[in-house]
């Protein structure tokens, strides 16, 4: 592929490491994401494969880890469950006001509330992955840090015998 400034060609290489903001969660995806760079302008063309399995991939382990969940972790785990605030409340049973208080960071809900919360959205996130609900019923919550939390590291892992197309899918790295 020839590039805009019409010099260069562009150059794909796969990035060992790539830092990406998903909009609440910061990951960072490990030999995945695909760089086209022209040789001569040096421009630059990123493409992370399935965007949108990363996201579900990355509310599933943040909501295994122990950090009480921050208003824009809550926020960022309903979209990746494609929920609106009042889907999610109803599948959480909670009032759509709440969630909304939660996602503000007005309002949190109590530790026992988090965890039953962890345990549905895991349940629903977890089609396919290896998701141990132990890892929650034994969880105890520690504050979420004031400095923030570092990327969550995601790989793409290969699946066997999947019906579909594509045999790899997210996985958070060991
Ligand atoms: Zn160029």
């Amino acid at each position: 592929m020839r590039c805009k400034c019409k010099n260069g060609l562009m150059e794909r290489s796969v990035k060992p490491e790539h830092t990406e903001d998903l909009g609440g969660i910061v990951v960072k995806v490990l030999n995945a994401v695909v760089v086209n760079r022209c040789s001569s302008c040096g421009e630059e063309m990123i493409g992370i494969p399935d965007l949108q399995g990363l996201a579900r991939a990355a509310a599933l382990a943040r909501a295994q880890s122990p950090e009480r969940l921050s208003g824009k972790e809550v926020r960022f785990i309903r979209r990746a469950l494609d929920q609106t605030q009042k889907d999610f409340a109803e599948a959480m049973d909670l009032s759509a006001e709440h969630v909304s208080r939660w996602e503000n960071d007005h309002k949190g809900i109590g530790a026992a509330s988090e965890k039953l919360v962890r345990h549905n959205v895991c349940a629903l996130l977890s089609e396919g992955c290896e998701y141990d609900p132990k890892t929650i019923a034994n969880m105890q919550f520690i504050p979420y840090p004031d400095e923030g939390l570092p990327p969550i590291e995601m790989v793409r892992v290969r699946v066997p015998h999947r019906q579909s197309e594509d045999d790899t899918m997210w996985s958070e790295a060991a």
